[in-house]
């Protein structure tokens, strides 16, 4: 890809998971990179130690939108980030997913006439209830560059009327992301030990989306479901969020967390190391959906709908809160080891491990084009 002058790409992000799906692109940028971090998730358990232990060189933080509604969120990002982007334009805007961060930053780029290029394009869950679904079909209106990571995807994006020429195929970085970050065999022993769990042997559980934390009886449903679990006798790890914890003890749900592991938030290592020895996962995550394709684990999501039906049947089923998730997660672990085994000989539906790659040449072209288009010399050497 033609050599990019430093900080040339802002790459708007906000949240976990959009750190996590970045992380490699942003390290092939190296220093064309300008990450700025809206804040969405200020936590620091899900962000600050995230930031480190990815490698993500120190973002430029705006301010006053962590824990406000979601237009303000959109609405103080847009404002700071016109501001920056007046101050010093970027040759191009890259954003992920469909967070309000991204959304944000990708009507930032369109206020400034700036080159966007979305990464992972073209999920629809159709579902108008989420927030998600808006974000994603608005920042692919705008989008100059649409990386879309499944033939799925690339088709929702034809049906809607994009032209082909703006929409690449290129994987989901998520697949290289886990390869990288997963720790070996020797530590994965390690944390098991430390987690007190064994191969095969326990269950780990993540719960956030509003429609399982935000309604006091589908969280009572899911946290029984899991109780039951445990109380079977299969050790169940979760670790809690923190929108979960706080909902968990509004809705006076406390003692259903006792039969639980109960841990705070993973680094992003540890939770891959016990996702990949996990004899199922439960979740109502996005990002794990693709990651047990990876890992070759089987999942139980708790959702009404998902955007990824790539994951579906062979890895993952898709359930309500309540009974049917206990259903299927006792028809899961009760396949066994054959079952693992076929899920781990299976390839990932999200990819080959190149995304990133591909991406980074893409911006390479986008932003060098730009550059000539204004008359400025993209400095054109060739990079690794
Ligand atoms: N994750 C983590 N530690 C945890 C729980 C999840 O590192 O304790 C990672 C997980 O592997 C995935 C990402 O966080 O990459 C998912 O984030 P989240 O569920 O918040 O967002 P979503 O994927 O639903 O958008």
């Amino acid at each position: 890809m033609p050599e990019l002058a430093p900080r040339s790409v802002a790459v708007v992000l906000g949240t976990r998971p959009e750190l996590v799906k970045l992380t490699d692109l942003i390290r092939l940028l190296g220093p064309a990179a300008h990450v700025v971090h809206t804040g969405q998730h200020y936590d620091e358990e899900l962000s600050g130690r995230f930031l480190e232990e990815l490698g993500i060189p120190e973002p430029t933080y705006l301010t006053g939108v962590g824990g406000q509604p979601r237009a303000v969120q959109i609405g103080a990002a847009l404002a700071q980030l016109d501001a920056l982007f007046t101050a010093r334009p970027p040759r191009a805007v890259v954003v992920q997913g469909d967070t309000n961060a991204a959304l944000a930053g990708a009507l930032a780029a369109n206020a400034r006439s700036l080159p966007l290029l979305h990464v992972e394009a073209g999920l629809r869950s159709r579902d108008r209830n989420m927030p998600e679904e808006h974000n994603r079909v608005l920042i692919d209106q705008l989008a100059d560059v649409l990386c879309a990571a499944t033939p799925d995807n690339r088709a929702n994006l034809l049906a809607e009327g994009v032209p082909a020429e703006r929409i690449a195929l290129t994987g989901n970085t998520v697949v290289e992301v886990v390869r990288r970050h997963l720790p070996d065999a020797g530590r994965r022993a390690a944390l098991l030990d430390a987690y007190g769990v064994r191969a095969d042997g326990y269950l780990l559980a993540t719960v956030h989306r509003p429609e399982n934390t935000d309604d006091p009886a589908a969280l009572r449903a899911v946290l029984t479901e899991l109780d039951a679990l445990a109380a079977d006798g299969t050790p169940v790890l979760l670790p809690l969020h923190p929108r979960t914890r706080a909902r968990i003890e509004a809705a006076g749900l406390l003692p259903l967390l006792d039969r639980l592991r109960v841990t705070r938030p993973l680094g992003y290592g540890t939770f891959l190391a016990l996702a990949r020895h996990a004899a199922l996962i439960v979740s109502d995550s996005g990002g794990v959906q693709e990651e047990v394709t990876v890992l070759g684990r089987p999942l139980v999501v708790v959702r009404a709908s998902t955007e990824r039906p790539e994951a579906m049947s062979d890895f993952a089923d898709l359930v309500s809160p309540g009974p049917e998730l206990g259903r299927a997660a006792r028809a899961r672990l009760t396949r066994g080891a054959d079952e693992r085994e076929r899920l781990a000989a299976l390839p990932s539906p999200f990819g080959d491990g190149s995304a990133s790659r591909r991406i980074a040449g893409l911006l390479g072209e986008l932003a060098g084009t730009r550059a000539i288009e204004e008359g400025r010399a993209p400095e054109l050497a060739t990079a690794a």
